[in-house]
C-alpha cells in the first residue's frame, strides 16, 4: 500500500486489507450468532456499504435476505427540519428483524434518519452494523450494535468509502494526509 491522490487530497495507508478482513470475521460471527433463527433482512445503505455488505454476507452461514436503499434528505415544509426518505425499499418491514448495514457512522445523523423511517413500518427489531465507527464523534442514543473497527475522528477512504466519488475501490482503509 502506498500513498494515493484523489482529486486534490492525499491519503496514506491506515488499516490494511487483511486487518480489516479479520475484523469483519469477528463481527460476522456476532451477527450470525444473534440472527441464526430469525431470517433477518439486511438493508445496505448505498453507495458506501456495498463492500461491507458483500463481505458480511459471504461470512454468514444463516438464512437471510439482503436489499439496498438510498437515503434522500430534503427540508420538509414542516418545522421539524430535515426529512429523510428511503429510496428503493420494496421489502416488507413489518414484523421483520432488520439490520441496517453502513460503511461508517460519524455523527449518526444518517442512521438516526434511517431508523426513524424504518420504525414507522413496525419492524420486529432494528439493529445497525457498520464497518467503521468514530466513537469520539458519535453521541446519539441509538446503539451501533455491530462494528468492525473503531477509528479516530479523521477522514478516511477505501473499502466502499469515497472522496467525491473516488477511492471506494481501494483495498483496506486510507486516511487523509493534512499538509
Ligand atoms: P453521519 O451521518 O454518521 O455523520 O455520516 C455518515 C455518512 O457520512 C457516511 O455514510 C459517509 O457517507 C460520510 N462520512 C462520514 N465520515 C466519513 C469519512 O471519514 N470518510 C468518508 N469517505 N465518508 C464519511
Amino acid at each position: 500500500m502506498k500513498k494515493v491522490t484523489l482529486h486534490d487530497k492525499h491519503f496514506e495507508p491506515f488499516i490494511g486489507a487483511a486487518e480489516l478482513a479479520a475484523a469483519i470475521d469477528v463481527v460476522a460471527e456476532k451477527v450470525a450468532a444473534k440472527y441464526a433463527d430469525n431470517v433477518p433482512l439486511f438493508l445496505g445503505v448505498l453507495n458506501g456499504s456495498y463492500f461491507f455488505a458483500s463481505e458480511l454476507m459471504k461470512r454468514l452461514p444463516i438464512t437471510c435476505e439482503i436489499s439496498f436503499v438510498k437515503v434522500a434528505s430534503y427540508h420538509g415544509t414542516v418545522s421539524s427540519g430535515t426529512v429523510s426518505q428511503l429510496i428503493g425499499l420494496q421489502e416488507r418491514i413489518a414484523g421483520r428483524h432488520v439490520v441496517v448495514v453502513e460503511d461508517i457512522v460519524d455523527t449518526g445523523n444518517t442512521i438516526e434518519h434511517i431508523v426513524e423511517a424504518l420504525r414507522e413500518k413496525s419492524p420486529a427489531s432494528i439493529a445497525i452494523a457498520s464497518l467503521l465507527l468514530k466513537p469520539d464523534v458519535y453521541k446519539k442514543d441509538i446503539p451501533v450494535d455491530f462494528v468492525a473497527m473503531e477509528i479516530p475522528n479523521i477522514f478516511v477512504v477505501g473499502s466502499g468509502l469515497d472522496h467525491d466519488g473516488l477511492g471506494r475501490n481501494l483495498p483496506g482503509i486510507y486516511r487523509i494526509v493534512n499538509n
